[in-house]
C-alpha cells in the first residue's frame, strides 16, 4: 500500500504506544485507548488507514465478531489481514485495527450496527456483510428497524457489494438499496422481532416455519420462504443456501462445513463467511479448511479445566443469543447460567422474559451473578427446577466433577473468564 502523510504516520505510531502503555498496566488489549489517541491526532485517521485496502464490514446483532474471525481466517489465504480481533467494534477499535497491520492488503472489520453508516462512509469499505437484527438487551423492535432503516440510506447510492442474510426480513431490507447484493439463506432463529414488514407493516407469512427452533438438537431450515400479505416485499432467491451441515454455493455445489465451533448459530456464520471471501475471489474449496481451524472466537466456546470439571463457556448477551446458546448446549450436562446487569450488558433484565426457558426442564440448572434473583425468578415461573448459588465458584462447588456447560451475558461471561484466565 502507498505510504501514509506524515501526520498521519505519527498519529498512528502514537496510538500504538498508547495501547502498548494500556496493555502493560493491565488495562486491558488497548485497542480502544491507541485508537482514539490516533484519531485525537489526526480525525481523518481511519479514512488513510483504510484507503488503497480492501476493507469488508461485519454487522449484526449477534455472531459478528464469530464471522470477522472466520472470514479474517479465510482471507489469509490470499494474504495479510488487519482486523480488530477483540471486539472493539467502533472507530477506535477500527483505527487501532488497521495502524496495527498497515501493509495488509485486507482489513476485516467488526462494526457496531449503529456505527456502519459512518465507518462505511469512513472507510469507503468495498463489501459489507450483514447478519441478523434482533432485539439487544433494552432495544426493542421499533429501535431495530431505524437501524434497518440507516443501513438503507448508507447503502443507497453506493458502489459496495452486501453479503445479506435473506431469512432474516429486516436484514433483507436493509440491504435491499444496495448496489449489488449476494443473498445469504443462513437461517433465523428467532423471530419475535420479524412479525411485521419492515416496508409497510403488514404482517409476514412464513412457510415451513415448524422445523425450526425445537428442542436442544439439531434443527432444518426446511423452507424458510416469506412475504408480506399487504405489499410486494419478499424474500428474495437465495444465492448461498445453508442446508443443515452443508452450505450450497450459488453454482449449486454442496461443502460440507465440518466446524470446530459448534450449532447452527456458527454454521449461519459460516455460511455468510464463505459468501463474503468469494466476494474477493476466494472459493469454498479454499476458504473451509481455514475456517475449520477456528476453536474458539474471544474466549467464546472455550473449554477450562479447574478440579476436574470441564466447563465450556457460551456467551450470550440478548434473547437471539440464548436460543443459540441452547442450541449448543449438551442437554445430557449440568449447566450454569450466570447474570449481570452492568453497563456493557444492559441495567434492565427484562429481557430474560422473553427467553423461553423450558428446554432446560430435566438437567441440572445452577443459578449464579449479579441478577441470579432476577433470573431465579424467570425460571421459576417456568416451572425450571434449579438450584440458587451465591458465586460461580459455590456452583462449582456443588457440581460433580466431569463436563459442564455455562452460559453467561456479557460481564459475567468476562468476570469467568478473568478467573480461568484470558483464553482465546
Ligand atoms: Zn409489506
Amino acid at each position: 500500500m502507498s505510504q501514509l502523510p506524515l501526520r498521519a504516520q505519527l498519529a498512528s505510531a502514537l496510538g500504538r504506544t498508547a495501547a502498548t502503555l494500556s496493555r502493560a498496566t493491565g488495562r486491558g488489549d488497548g485497542s480502544v485507548i491507541g485508537g482514539r489517541v490516533g484519531l485525537m491526532l489526526e480525525p481523518d485517521l481511519l479514512r488513510k488507514l483504510a484507503a488503497d485496502r480492501e476493507v469488508v464490514l461485519v454487522s449484526a446483532t449477534n455472531g459478528k465478531t464469530t464471522t470477522t474471525r472466520l472470514i479474517t481466517s479465510a482471507l489469509q489465504e490470499l494474504g495479510g489481514v488487519a482486523t480488530n480481533a477483540y471486539g472493539a467494534n467502533m472507530p477506535a477499535g477500527h483505527v487501532s485495527a488497521l495502524s496495527s497491520a498497515k501493509d495488509a492488503p485486507y482489513g476485516v472489520l467488526e462494526v457496531d450496527e449503529k456505527y456502519l453508516p459512518e465507518v462505511l462512509d469512513t472507510t469507503g469499505a468495498g463489501i459489507v456483510c450483514l447478519m441478523n437484527l434482533s432485539r439487544d438487551q433494552m432495544d426493542r423492535a421499533a429501535e431495530i428497524w431505524l437501524l434497518a432503516q440507516k443501513w438503507r440510506r448508507a447503502l443507497d447510492g453506493r458502489p459496495a457489494h452486501v453479503i445479506a442474510n435473506c431469512d432474516d426480513p429486516l436484514v433483507t431490507w436493509g440491504a435491499s438499496t444496495a448496489a449489488r447484493v449476494t443473498w445469504v439463506a443462513a437461517g433465523q432463529r428467532w423471530r419475535e422481532d420479524s412479525w411485521c414488514c419492515p416496508e409497510c407493516g403488514g404482517p409476514l407469512d412464513r412457510a415451513g416455519s415448524g422445523a425450526i427452533g425445537q428442542g436442544g438438537g439439531v434443527t432444518q431450515v426446511t423452507d424458510a420462504s416469506w412475504a408480506c400479505r399487504e405489499c410486494t416485499f419478499h424474500r428474495p432467491e437465495p444465492n448461498w443456501v445453508l442446508d443443515g451441515e452443508d452450505v450450497v454455493d450459488p453454482r449449486g455445489a454442496r461443502w460440507r462445513l465440518d466446524l470446530q465451533l459448534p450449532g447452527q448459530a456458527n454454521r449461519a456464520n459460516a455460511a455468510m463467511a464463505l459468501a463474503t471471501v468469494e466476494a474477493l475471489g476466494l472459493d469454498a474449496g479454499r476458504a473451509l479448511p481455514r475456517l475449520r481451524t477456528v476453536t474458539s472466537v474471544a474466549g467464546r466456546y472455550t473449554t477450562v479445566e479447574r478440579d476436574g470439571r470441564v466447563l465450556r463457556l457460551l456467551l450470550s448477551k440478548n434473547p437471539a443469543g440464548w436460543l443459540e446458546a441452547f442450541d449448543v448446549a449438551d442437554p445430557a450436562l449440568p449447566i450454569i447460567l450466570s447474570v449481570n446487569a452492568q453497563g456493557p450488558d444492559g441495567r434492565d433484565t427484562s429481557w430474560l422474559w422473553d427467553v423461553d426457558y423450558r428446554i432446560l426442564t430435566g438437567r441440572p440448572v445452577y443459578v449464579t451473578g449479579e441478577r441470579r434473583l432476577d433470573l431465579a425468578l424467570r425460571l421459576a415461573v417456568a416451572g425450571v427446577p434449579f438450584q440458587l448459588c451465591e458465586s460461580f465458584e459455590q456452583a462449582l462447588t456443588a457440581l460433580r466433577p466431569g463436563r459442564i456447560d455455562v452460559i453467561a451475558n456479557y460481564t459475567a461471561f468476562q468476570q469467568i473468564r478473568a478467573e480461568f484466565g484470558r483464553a482465546v
